[in-house]
């Protein structure tokens, strides 16, 4: 579609970042484009509309740049995500498996309830670990996920099959 031409090239690909190796899919262009922008939170929120969310949760830190505006646009309130020891309240913490080691986000318990049906927003689904474990931390606050919704999905690691399980048949879309 127009939007996806749009928004695909706003995407700047840079080598050997942050290693050697990996090409890296920079969204700097695409947020400093009003029209681009605009598009990408447009349809993020009305993935937040068809999934019946009730509140948008966003990966530290480029899942904070696209998810708050989604939040506003959808009407919902966004709750951050973040890498562990960043929040100050009482916190539910949940680790996961990186390349070489592991890496911890918190979600501030109090945020999500079990009333909730909860979007999780990020820029990119690489092997798919963050969104993993974000949704294992909504589901022991209590909350249900309504789904995950990305700018974009390397689909060459898979990690629309290692998410499966976590979302439990709700949808993972990438635009
Ligand atoms: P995963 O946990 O799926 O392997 O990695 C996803 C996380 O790493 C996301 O929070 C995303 O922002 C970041 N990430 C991984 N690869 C890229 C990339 O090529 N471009 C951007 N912008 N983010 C990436």
């Amino acid at each position: 579609t127009d939007i996806e031409e749009l928004l695909l090239s706003r995407i700047r690909d840079v080598a050997d970042y942050p290693e050697p190796g990996v090409m890296f899919k920079d969204i700097t262009p695409l947020l400093a484009d009003p029209a681009a922008f605009t598009a990408l939170t447009g349809a993020l929120a009305d993935v937040a509309a068809r999934t019946g969310a009730t509140k948008v949760v966003g990966l530290e830190a480029r899942g904070f740049i696209l998810g708050a505006p989604v939040a506003l646009r959808a009407g919902l309130g966004f709750i951050p995500v973040r890498k562990a020891g960043k929040l100050p309240g009482a916190t539910l913490r949940q680790a996961y498996d990186l390349e070489y080691g592991t890496a911890e986000i918190e979600v501030h318990a109090e945020d999500l309830t079990d009333g909730d049906r909860v979007l999780v927003v990020d820029d990119v689904l690489a092997t798919g670990g963050t969104a993993e474990a974000s949704l294992e931390l909504i589901r022991r606050a209590g909350a249900g996920v309504a789904g995950v919704a990305v700018l974009m999905e390397l689909a060459f690691l898979n990690g629309r099959v290692r998410l499966e399980p976590a979302l439990a048949g709700a949808p993972l879309e990438a635009l």
